[in-house]
């Protein structure tokens, strides 16, 4: 294999249709940041707009906000906004509590829909709290439901006429790797199942396609590669024939069909707003509005491609540059450009020295992060990484290795944040 030179990467940052976009954010300048799949960056007109909504709409106008400043209608309006990243359309997502109350939500409403069915099913490699979730979910209701767990590459052959609902993560958190969205929602269609995405890893990542897939629900987080900041609001996907039909039990008066009657009696709103619970965090929905307005400038397809050139390249180099360190690939070494897409954009390296060898490489700026057991994580976001970064991260790697830097006892005791 020809080795990636430093200059190959420039070259690439020279031609790069995305690197503008880079300036949008802040990152401190010697930091290689490798974690935006956990927390992205702020973009830099996030502090001015918080400001000015603080000062100016909540400041000056207080409670006419509400109506003046949009304030009210920004769970559906940023929806709306989001639909373009996921393949879903107008009135179909709104941008609401956090993922994981917006999955009691979606399970809860799709339950109710097959109600003689009592099994969820999901996989074992799904994230934890969207397990949880489930588990709550199915105590809460008493009534026999069950979560059954199997294998990702089991998926489809476990789907029975006993499934009411398949909830799954996109794209895997630990390995990046992505279920086919399409294939797997007509499966479980095709044994009377609803199924429930979650988008966490994919959101902003890459395009997603919930209606081509004809998904009926879906999840997912702005904080990560959609850079609204820490714990930022979250969606929700309900495909518009389920919409009202579709009942969830957090029925707080904005889902209200008349809020403002104050009428004793809950009666659902039409499309989507009956999934609305409560009042608008607003300052958080600016945030997201602001780190919106940098995403809409590009086209999801060119984040695609320049993400599997990001990780492309870091695969490779880790290859070349590091072969002798025993790293093992855990993320697939195909992507895809367009459906089916097989990896997310990240690349995950198992080594049994991971955690230690993450924080060396944090002391010499490069971020990723880590994952139990041994999984080392390293999220490639196209909207503000250049080709060289990923260049220099194989070259600290390289170094952590070569100096056995991870071996300093600062770094054998795990923190309570991984
Ligand atoms: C990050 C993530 C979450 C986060 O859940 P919160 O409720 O926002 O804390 C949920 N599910 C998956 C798959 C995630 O990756």
């Amino acid at each position: 294999m020809k080795k990636i030179s430093r200059g190959d990467c420039e070259r690439l940052d020279d031609r790069d249709p995305l690197a503008g976009i880079r300036e949008r954010y802040y990152l401190p300048e010697e930091v290689i940041y490798l974690d935006g799949n956990s927390l992205g960056p702020v973009p830099k007109t996030v502090p001015g707009r918080v400001a000015s909504m603080i000062e100016k709409e909540w400041g000056e106008n207080l409670i006419k906000g509400w109506l003046a400043d949009g304030w009210m209608d920004k769970p559906l309006t940023l929806g709306d906004r989001l639909a373009r990243l996921i393949g879903a359309g107008s009135g179909e997502v709104v941008v609401v509590d956090t993922t994981s109350i917006n999955l009691f939500k979606m399970l809860a409403a799709a339950l109710r829909l097959r109600p003689e069915r009592k099994v969820i099913l999901s996989n074992r490699e799904n994230f934890p709290t969207d397990l949880y979730m489930v588990q709550g979910i199915v105590n809460w209701l008493g009534q026999g439901h069950q979560l059954r767990l199997v294998d990702e590459d089991k998926v489809v052959s476990a789907l029975d006429g006993d499934v009411a609902v398949l909830m799954l993560t996109q794209t895997n958190f630990k390995t990046g790797r992505v279920f086919d969205m399409a294939k797997i929602t007509k499966a479980a269609h095709e044994v009377g199942a609803l199924t429930i995405w979650d988008l966490a890893h994919s959101a902003g990542a890459f395009p997603v396609e919930l209606n081509a897939a004809a998904a009926d629900f879906a999840v997912g987080c702005s904080y990560k590669y959609l850079n609204a900041g820490p714990g930022g609001p979250a969606f929700l996907f309900v495909a518009k024939r389920h919409q009202n039909s579709a009942e969830q039990p957090l029925t707080g008066w904005l889902g209200h069909d008349d809020p403002f009657a104050f009428d004793n009696e809950y009666r659902p709103a039409d499309g989507i707003r009956r999934q609305i619970c409560s009042s608008p965090g607003v300052i958080g929905l600016v945030a997201f509005e602001a780190a919106l307005d940098v995403i809409d400038e590009v086209d999801m397809t060119q984040i695609r491609i320049k993400s599997n050139i990001l990780c492309d390249i870091f695969i490779d180099l880790v290859q070349t540059e590091c072969h002798e360190f025993g790293f093992r690939l855990v993320t697939p070494r195909e992507a895809g450009v367009v459906e089916p897409l097989l990896r997310g954009s990240q690349v995950s390296l198992v080594h049994e020295h991971g955690y230690a060898i993450v924080q060396a490489l944090i002391r010499r700026g490069v971020i990723g992060d880590f994952r139990d057991p041994d999984i080392m994580r390293f999220g490639f976001a196209p909207l503000y990484l250049r080709h060289v970064d990923i260049y220099d991260a194989v070259i600290h790697l390289r170094a952590v290795m070569e100096c056995r830097e991870w071996d300093d006892p600062a770094f054998q005791e795990r923190a309570s944040v991984t």
